[in-house]
Order: C-alpha cells, then structure tokens, then sequence
C-alpha cells in the first residue's frame, strides 16, 4: 500500500507512455483505471529466460532463443485459421515458429531482424517447432528488454492485450511515478526491522532482479514481495491495535467473580469440564473482573463445549446483578439453548426468557415488558435481540454465538446501538491464530483446543448412488434406537427442487420407518412449527430428522449418531465440517455420510481424511485461496489478495512487532510521522472494517 504524491492520484492513464484511449479502456475492463491500480496489478506467475540457448540445443519445453528471421510465410487454409510461420536461425541451426490468427506478424517481421523468442518448443508432424512464442525485436542500446533475457512476469490479462504490452505499460508508469510513490511506513521503522522500501517493492515485484532464485521469486518469496504481502496485514493490524486501545480507554464493567456460587453451579453439572474450558473461563472472568470493557472471541471446533462456558460467565454477569443475553442465529439454535439453558439453571432463582422476531405478538411483548423491567435475567434470542423495541434495563453482558453466522447488517444494527457491556464472542470457524490475530485484531482470544473426554472420532464415509446403502445404514442406528440426521441442500430458500427433495426423502423415510418415527424441518415452516420438530427429535421419541441446513450450526442432540449429508458435492467444507459436527457429541460412535450421485470430489475426499477444524480449513484453503477461508467470508474485511495465512505465518509476527515497537517509539498512535499511514486506512480499509467490528 502506498500514497502518490503531486496529483498521481487522479492522473489520466491514457497520458503514460504507450497507453492512450485504446488500451485504457481495456484495461479498465481489468478493473485497472488509475495510477495505483496499474503498479499494483502484480504479476500472477513468472518466467525464467535468464538463459539463452542456441537451435542446436533446443529439446521439447520451454526455451528462450535469440535468431535471425530467415523466412515468413502466411498462409490462409479453406477451414482453417489464417497461419503465420516464421522462420528463423542461428549458426547451429534452424526452426519454425507458429503463429495462428496473428496476420501482423507477417508484416512486422522482415528477414535479417534479429529477434529473441521465448516460448514452448513442441513436436509435431514430424518437426519440432515454436508454438505461439512471445517475440521481440533485439533492444537497441539504450532500451531495456522486458520479456527477455531475464526474469519475466506473467500478468492476468484481458482480451486485445499481450504480456508484452502489459509490461510495457507498467515499466513506463513505473518510469515517471516510481519516485512519487510514498511508503506511509516511517523510516526508523523501516530500517528496525530491515524491511524494504515499498517502491522497491514494487519495481521489483514487477521486474524481479536477475539475481534472484527463481523458485523465491514464484513462490513470492524475496523479500521485496514479502513486503507486499506484509502490506495486507500491516495496515488491519495497526488499525486494530488502534482500536484496542480506544475500547480499553471506556469504562466498563468491573465486576466480582464470585466464585463460591459458580462453583455450586459447575458442581451440579453432569460433567467436569475439561481443562481447556476451564483455562478459557478463568481468562474470560479475569476480563469481567477487570474495569475496562471485554472484548473477547471464544473460538473451538464444533462440539467442544464452548456454550457452557459462556453461561458461567453469564452467571457471574447476574449475580453481579446485570443482565446477560445469547444472541445466535437461528430461531431453532435460539429454542435449544433456550431448553437447555433453562433446564440447568431450574433449581436456581434466574429468569430466562427467550425471544426471535416471529414470535406472537402478544408473548413478544410480554418478553419485552420484562426485559426492561429487568425481572428476564438471561435472555436468549436471534438478532431481534438488538432491534426496535427492545430496551434492556441493566444489560452487562452479551454472547454472540456462531458469531461468522451474522452478516454486516446484523452486526451494524448492534453497532447502532451504542451498546457497551462485556462481549463475548463465539466461533467454531478454525482458522489458525495468525490470521484470527489479523481479522478479529481487536478481541482477545481464548480457546477450546479439545474436545470431551470419551469423544469417539466420526467415520466419515461416501456413498455413491446407492440408496438401498442409505436405508441399512440408517436401519443400523435405528435399531440401536440412535437418532439420524438426513440433509438436503437448500442453498436458495427459493429453490423449490430442493426442497421437493427434501419432501420426498421425508415421504420416502416414513414409509420405510414409520412417519411416527420420522420428521421434516426446513426453513420455510411457521416459526412454532420448526421449534416443535425439533423438540419431538431432540426431546422426544422421533428418531429421523430429514431437514436442510437449517440445522447446520450449534445443534446439539447428543443421542444423534449418523449425520447423512445429500448431495454433499453442493455444500461447502465449512458447512460439511459443521453438520458433520452434530454428531459425535456423546461416548457414542458416530457416522458421517457423504453421499452424491455420481463420483466423489475433492471436498469430499478432505472430509473423508481429515476430521479436525483445523486440516479442514487449511485444505479448504488450498482449494479456493486466500480471499475466502473457511467461513471468514462474512467477516467484512478487504478480500487478501497475497497473504496465505498457513505460509506467512512469520509475517503476522513481524507485523505485530512492527506495531509494539511505533507504539513504543511514537507513545501511541497519534503521531504527525504516523499521518500517512491513517491516510492508507482511510482510504483501503475504513469503509470495509467498520462492518467487521463486533461493537
Ligand atoms: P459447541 O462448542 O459446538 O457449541 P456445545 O457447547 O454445544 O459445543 O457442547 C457440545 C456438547 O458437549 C453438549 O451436549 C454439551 O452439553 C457437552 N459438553 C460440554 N462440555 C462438556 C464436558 N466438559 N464434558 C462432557 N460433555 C460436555
Ligand atoms: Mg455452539
């Protein structure tokens, strides 16, 4: 990232050199329409034609040749596409380069112009052969080459420009803005930490030194590109660190831990809780005792517990004499919790209630009247939680559960709010620390590195096209009298196929077990409905539930033993980990079945190797790249374009030192060296972030 100063900004591209109104529009069409967007269109790939060789040494692959143009033949064929071949030699020999639909060739070629071609040497008709090389005449003294005779990038490109007028272009912008780009990060910084300039950066990205080993450069791997990369974190985490101490400057809550009455609680628990809960709890309290507000995000894969550790904290909140509140995302999550909640606490004098937007009126007001009269001591609801009428009389505490479930707006509302009590945030999203350090870099962290004792790993199976399979399987739990879950996709609520699909299976499902011991639920059913269904499976004796995703996060049937997942090809990692998650929650063993139509694809096969969070997102990762890891898609924060969270894992470290160390030497962040570093954040990052803040 980095400023242009005089008026770069706005400057016209069609002024640099060798572009004009032709060749902006096309790169417009490349979404490239200033200065900074041409400097940092940064090559997707490289070559290496450092080396030279001679016709006689060529063999199949790719090559660089420097050679003489013998002959130039165009030819137009009946069927076939207009063919330019070109011949061109050395001392050591002769070859034929293939061009096709490339008609200017033939006229800009002459023989004896001496040319460099680099390109693919291919074997074919009994010749070898250049196939579509890229080519330049030899530069004359004072012209550099750019495709040649070096380190050469390879640029995403869009239709009507080549490589070769590419690099140009960006040399030739280069040349008169190089010495106008400004890196916002101060020099003693800079030289702290040996980082290189972010001009250097950029010339050399562009154009890497021949020098330089090859395989660093593609891996983006020199220290110029790590720059770059460091870029991408650089800025969030300043503004993060920023924030932080913006939120620890409010007064908050301080409150007593109590610990004699939690502990009667914990006692009365039908488990002991594992020391990972336990670690996550006492630093959750530490927080709560402490008078600055908590800004906390409670991460572990599904299934581990992470739900009864907040409602301690919560206690602690009541007993304190505040209010507490669970926000999460669907109605049937808010009814579960709700069940379960109540339950713990029914031989303790607290009030839960619960609330969601479809709720009748009448009891929704009810909920409400004692919401503000303070006499709902715990209230557990969706996002209707933080909107219109709801007022809370002495609101100290507040749970965000599923927390990637919430798109922006959901979150805005909250920041609308003005809300400022302890907040807890909670995710079963595994990313790995370093890039929870970068999106969420203004919580503390705490987390659940293990699951229950006793917890049997799930057999995660694919059935390929093979429905009388689906039946046994499903007849084994069943006769065990363990509970099933049947998925279908539902990606649009409005897709009615699927949802057709959906009925059929729960026809089909009846029949064979007996429509007493089956149930559909899907998110198009009255909210009264959904919550009965799930009761009878969850609570009483039904012991098939056909449903779509609606179940996919935070449900917890511990008696559920097989999860059966319908046309898995259609659901994302993150999802398949998660609905896979609904089972394996007791000491018994669980099943996961995948099952598609056809062969199984590569989520498929993850899902079939890999059982922990963690593998699962780093190979989702692998699959889809940086700007999308599991389940952060939502978090509002700029796409990464460079970062790859499982390789830079130092940078994150370097990044976070950087920002110690300004702290250190500027006394904050309020320093006039520090001005053009809020400039970049301004203009990158503001709009972006401001939706990916919890508060
Ligand atoms: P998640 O972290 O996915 O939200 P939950 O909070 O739903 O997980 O917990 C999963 C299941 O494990 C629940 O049935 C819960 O009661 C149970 N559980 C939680 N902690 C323990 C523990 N320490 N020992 C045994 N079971 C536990
Ligand atoms: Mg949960």
């Amino acid at each position: 990232m980095f400023l242009l100063s005089g008026d770069l900004e706005n400057f016209d591209l069609q002024y640099v050199k060798g572009i004009g109104p032709y060749n902006k529009k096309l790169l417009a069409k490349k979404g490239i329409k200033d200065i900074f967007e041409l400097l940092t269109h940064f090559p997707r790939d490289y070559e290496d034609r450092r080396k030279i060789v001679s016709i006689g040494q060529l063999n199949l692959g790719f090559h660089t040749i420097k050679a003489t143009v013998i002959d130039v033949m165009s030819r137009k064929s009946y069927h076939g596409p207009m063919r330019i071949e070109i011949i061109v030699g050395d001392e050591t020999g002769r070859i034929p380069l293939i061009f096709f639909n490339q008609a200017y060739i033939a006229k800009v070629l002459k023989e004896d112009d001496e040319i460099i071609i680099s390109g693919k040497v291919e074997f074919n008709y009994g010749r070898i052969f250049f196939n579509n090389p890229e080519w330049e005449k030899i530069a004359t003294d004072n012209e550099v080459s750019l495709s040649h005779s070096r380190i050469v990038p390879i640029y995403h490109l869009t239709e009507g420009l080549s490589q070769n007028k590419l690099r140009k272009f960006i040399y030739n912008c280069l040349g008169f803005a190089k010495d106008r780009i400004v890196d916002p990060i101060p020099e003693i910084i800079k030289n702290k930490f040996d980082i290189p300039d972010e001009k250097y950066a950029i010339i050399r990205t562009h154009f890497p030194k021949n020098d330089e080993d090859f395989s660093d450069v593609r891996n983006f791997n020199t220290e110029h590109q790590k720059r770059l990369i460091l870029d991408e974190i650089f800025y969030l985490q300043y503004y993060w660190g920023k924030r932080k101490i913006k939120i620890k400057s409010e007064p908050g809550i301080s409150y007593r831990i109590l610990k004699e009455k939690l502990n009667n609680f914990i006692k009365g628990l039908p488990f002991e809780l594992t020391p990972a809960q336990k670690t996550a709890l006492e630093e959750i309290l530490n927080d709560m005792a402490d008078k600055t507000p908590m800004n906390r995000l409670l991460q572990g894969d599904v299934g581990s517990g992470k739900t009864i550790v907040s409602l301690i904290a919560m206690l602690n909140a009541v007993y304190n004499g505040y209010q507490a509140a669970i926000m999460v995302p669907t109605e049937v999550l808010a009814q579960q919790h709700y069940i379960k909640i109540s339950k713990l606490l029914s031989k303790f004098d607290i009030k839960v209630g619960l609330l969601y937007s479809k709720l009748k009126k009448s009891e929704q007001k009810k909920t409400n009247q004692s919401i503000s009269d303070g006499s709902l001591h715990i209230v557990i609801g969706t996002h209707a939680l933080f909107q219109g009428q709801v007022k809370f009389d002495k609101l100290g505490f507040i749970v965000i559960d599923e927390q990637h479930r919430f798109g922006v707006e959901q979150r805005m509302e909250m920041i609308g709010k003005g809300i400022r009590p302890d907040v807890l945030v909670m995710s079963a999203t595994p990313i790995p620390r370093s890039l929870a350090l970068t999106i969420y870099g203004d919580m503390d962290f705490s987390v659940i590195n293990e699951l229950p004792a006793g917890r049997k790993l799930i057999k995660t199976k694919s059935i390929v096209n093979n429905q009388d399979k689906l039946i046994e399987k499903i007849r084994s739990h069943f006769d065990k009298d363990e509970k099933s879950f049947v998925v279908f996709p539902l990606i649009e609520e409005t897709e009615k196929m699927d949802l057709l699909s959906a009925e059929q299976g729960f026809e089909a499902l009846s029949k064979v077990f007996g429509s007493e011991n089956v149930e559909l639920l899907h998110g198009k059913m009255k909210s009264d409905k959904k919550i009965s269904v799930m009761d009878r499976f969850a609570n009483k004796k039904v012991k098939i539930l056909v449903s779509t995703t609606v179940i996919e996060v935070g449900i917890d049937v511990p008696e559920a033993t097989l999860m059966i997942v319908m046309n898995a090809e259609r659901f994302g990692l993150s999802q398949l980990h998660q609905l896979r998650g609904r089972v394996g929650r007791s000491n018994l063993p669980s099943e996961c079945l995948l099952y598609t139509e056809h062969k199984k694809g590569a989520r498929i096969k993850i899902m079939e190797k890999y059982n922990d969070g963690f593998d699962i997102s780093r190979e989702d990762f692998k699959l889809r790249g940086p700007g999308e890891i599991m389940g952060t898609s939502q978090s509002g924060v700029p796409p990464f374009k460079l970062f790859n969270v499982f390789r830079d894992r130092e940078l994150v470290e370097l990044s976070h030192d950087m920002i110690g160390e300004i702290k250190r030497e500027y006394g904050g962040f309020n320093h006039p060296d520090l001005r053009n570093i809020e400039l970049i954040i301004e203009k990158f990052y503001k709009e972006k972030i401001k939706y990916s803040e919890i508060l």
